[in-house]
């Protein structure tokens, strides 16, 4: 059995999930005590490795019990900061760069007056920070999954952000629905490119591959959705979290092995399972 093993271009942990593990591992090293508020990113083997160095998820505020408190790259509600500073604990604030743009353009809209539309997935840490910045200015907040979502009754300016993993064509969608009801909405767009660059590039490489291998957690969307994506493609798909899943009768009768990695994958679990791939069928 001989083939070859692709990467995706585009593949494994974005820039904002690589800065929070980086702040993460500096703050265990020069802190007494750390723990995250909340599992850091989506991925079992990275919090279980986290959990193994004494580095804890807790789930609120009232379960700390470490001096330092790592905020995850989904960023949280401006009061829950408060609260911790006013608590005494060391704040590090792993908030992805790209997320506190979008917190701070909701803040900004309902700071002036504007109605905020959040286009995202209610429920999830992202879009409740982001809109809890737009309640803190004591505006008015509503999160839409589209257009079908967006308020009958809508009064004065409009502002509109966006979850930063959600389409490009979602986004449209709300706008044009706004302007159909001849709205002219303010809109500031936070998505962030991670996300597609990850799926264009999979899909690139199912088109060429016989087979593709998709690493990363189980219970990471972003990952699941690689996996769904290469499935559309018409490739047989296989979801894995390490290289002790890799099973040699996959890839029987195949000439070229793809591998992709979800935005929460970090490299070396990358590195270790395209490693396991190699071994059991050494390449052409
Ligand atoms: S997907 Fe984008 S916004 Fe989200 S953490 Fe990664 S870089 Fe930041």
């Amino acid at each position: 059995m001989a083939f070859v093993v692709k990467r995706a271009q585009h593949a494994g942990a974005c820039y904002g999930v690589q800065r929070a593990l980086d702040m993460t591992n500096k703050a265990a090293c020069e802190q007494p005590s750390v723990c995250t508020l909340g599992p850091l990113i989506h991925n079992p083997r990275v919090v279980t490795d986290l959990e193994s160095r004494g580095i804890t998820a807790c789930n609120s505020i009232d379960d700390i019990a470490a001096s330092s408190v790592v905020i995850r790259s989904h960023g949280v509600a401006p009061e829950v900061l408060s609260l911790l500073s006013e608590k005494g604990y060391t704040v590090i604030d792993a908030t992805c760069p790209h997320v506190m743009r979008a917190q701070q353009a909701a803040a900004k809209m309902a700071q002036d007056g504007y109605h905020v539309l959040v286009v995202g997935e209610a429920g999830h840490p992202e879009v409740e920070g982001i809109s809890a910045y737009a309640r803190s200015k004591g505006g008015q907040c509503t999160i839409v999954d589209g257009a079908a979502d967006i308020p009958k009754q809508l009064e004065g300016n409009i502002g509109v952000v966006v979850q930063t993993t959600q389409s490009r064509e979602k986004l449209d969608g709300v706008v044009s629905a706004l302007r159909e009801r001849g709205i002219e909405p303010l809109v500031k767009d936070t998505i962030c490119f991670a996300t597609a660059q990850r799926q264009r590039s999979a899909a690139e490489l199912a088109e060429e591959a016989d087979c593709m291998v998709v690493i990363g957690g189980r219970n990471s969307s972003n990952t699941t959705r690689l996996f769904e994506l290469c499935q559309a493609h018409g490739r047989v798909a296989y979801h894995v979290e390490g290289p002790e899943e890799i099973d040699p009768s996959w890839f029987e009768g195949c000439s070229v092995v793809g591998v992709t990695a979800g935005a929460s994958t970090p490299e070396n679990q990358i590195d270790a399972v395209i490693a396991a791939i190699e071994q059991v069928a050494p390449q052409a």
